[in-house]
């Protein structure tokens, strides 16, 4: 009898248990769902037309300058050495001699020259560093062009190089420099199609190089649960040993259209923004965006909870938030598309093409005097970018 009482209260033990186990879990996902709910609400869409989408970047980037660019504030700019010093005059470009990384000038160039003919006379410093260079305490503000930063920066963001060529080159996948983003976009459509939603692996996925160690918990993470996150460090061309892989020798470097095998694509911070971010929403995967201090132009538009799940710098949250999304599908699967779609209407070749052209010609009308031609300078002319070659 006493047996059987004890058996009765385990089993009503057990079964509240798992009652409040589930209500609880229920409870934890709708503060989640809560909070999608109000991000897709608050949502405002924005049009295709004249890159209207970033006008409010753009204008944020150029208020320090509302004053005016003088003559003396550009030459003190290029006297510095914070970047590379370019002229539009007459519609032709010129560029001093030098450029610090020669694909990185010419995948920049690629853009101005596509824009060219619509541009009025200009000179422009352009930084091809990953690092942005004006920081927040610098007085006067100095007009340089960088294409990340953080808020304690003053940069004025482009769109990067590596949208025609000049990414970083990653042996054996991406030999000449990650580019070509017209052609990116297509790879990245037809592997969706090998890669819907369903047939995906629900598991987190990641593989680069340890530019930033924000990037150790997640390989961490990897290494004592493999089932639920596969990230591992790849080489780059920084690599001594297996210290800069956190204690493994190198994994094997994985295309940007096979990460689309996987639901869940991490994005980190890397020197400063990743060049991955924009491939892993074109994978219809759901995208984990760790962080939220380094930006490039377009990064502004892309919001938590309607087109990516926000991870704190720490990874603190990230079990939880993986739960969450294994536990609520057909969420976790809006959120990928409306991710998707985002970069596929808004961040098209076009839409780069515009942004370059609003942004010289809102700079222009900045400066405050007549630039001079100087006769130092080479002409940039429309060359075939290596891989056109
Ligand atoms: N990359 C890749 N597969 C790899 C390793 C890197 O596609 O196996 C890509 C990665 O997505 C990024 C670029 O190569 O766009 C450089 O990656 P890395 O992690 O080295 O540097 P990051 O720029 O992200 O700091």
């Amino acid at each position: 009898m006493e047996r059987m009482w004890l058996l009765m209260v385990s089993f009503i033990i057990l079964q509240t248990g798992v009652e409040f186990c589930v209500s609880d879990n229920a409870k934890q996902w709708q503060t989640f769902i809560r909070k999608i709910t109000e991000a897709t609400k608050n949502y405002q869409p924005c049009s295709q037309d004249n890159c209207t989408c970033y006008q409010s970047v753009l204008k944020d980037d150029l208020r320090p300058f509302k004053n005016g660019i003088s003559e003396g504030l550009m030459a003190d700019t290029v006297n510095r050495g914070v970047g590379t010093h370019y002229q539009i005059i007459s519609k032709k470009l010129y560029r001093e001699q030098s450029c610090m990384f020669p694909a990185r000038c010419s995948g920049v160039e690629h853009f101005i020259l596509k824009v060219i003919d619509r541009l009025p006379d200009l000179e422009v410093v352009i930084n091809v560093r990953d690092y942005p260079q004006v920081p927040g305490w610098i007085q006067p503000v100095l007009p340089v062009l960088s294409f990340s930063k953080t808020k304690d920066y003053q940069d004025i963001m482009y769109p990067a190089w590596t949208f025609w060529e000049g990414g970083p080159a990653v042996w054996p996948i991406y030999p000449t420099g990650l580019g070509r983003w017209d052609l990116m976009r297509d790879d990245l459509k037809r592997s969706v199609e090998q890669w819907p939603w369903k047939k995906k692996s629900p598991k987190g996925f990641f593989r680069g190089s340890r530019t930033s160690s924000e990037r150790d918990p997640l390989i961490l993470l990897s290494r004592a649960a493999p089932d639920l996150v596969d990230a591992e460090y790849t080489k780059n061309q920084a690599w001594k040993s297996d210290k800069d892989t956190l204690g493994k020798p190198p994994a094997k470097e994985v295309t940007l259209v096979d990460h689309c095998e996987y639901k869940y694509l991490f994005n980190f911070r890397g020197v400063a923004a990743s060049f991955r971010l924009k491939h892993l929403f074109l994978c219809g995967s759901l995208v984990f965006h760790v962080g939220e201090e380094w930006i490039e132009f377009f990064y502004i538009q892309l919001k938590p909870w309607v087109h990516y799940i926000p991870v704190k710098q720490d990874l603190s949250d990230l079990s939880e938030l993986l739960q969450f999304v294994k536990e609520n599908d057909a969420v976790a699967e809006e959120i990928a598309i409306r991710g998707r779609n985002f970069i596929l209407d808004h961040l098209r070749m076009e839409d780069l093409y515009c942004y370059w052209e609003m942004l010289l010609t809102d700079f222009s009308k900045l400066l405050t005097y007549k630039p001079k031609r100087k006769s130092n300078f080479n002409q940039i002319t429309h060359r075939a970018s290596r891989s056109e070659l």
